[in-house]
């Protein structure tokens, strides 16, 4: 069983996803699938359906490279 390098995780990790939406320096919120519902305790209605934070060095199964443009 081959072992990742960790030139290979970073390569996968979220921060090159094009999920991955930073919102400050080394985290941010995961897009692949729409907001989820966080309770109705939040005051605000608007913050109540949210995106899972992630951290810039998390990784997933669902890893998609970003797009070149
Ligand atoms: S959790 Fe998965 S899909 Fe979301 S940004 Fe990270 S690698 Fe991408």
């Amino acid at each position: 069983m081959s072992q990742e390098t960790p030139d290979e995780h970073v390569a996968t990790s979220c921060q090159r996803c094009r999920c991955f939406h930073e919102h400050s320096p080394g985290s941010g919120d995961c897009h692949r699938f729409p907001p989820s519902f966080a309770g109705d305790g939040i005051p605000n209605e608007k913050h109540r359906w949210k995106h899972p934070l992630v951290q810039q060095h998390n990784w997933c199964g669902e890893f998609q490279p970003r797009l070149k443009g």
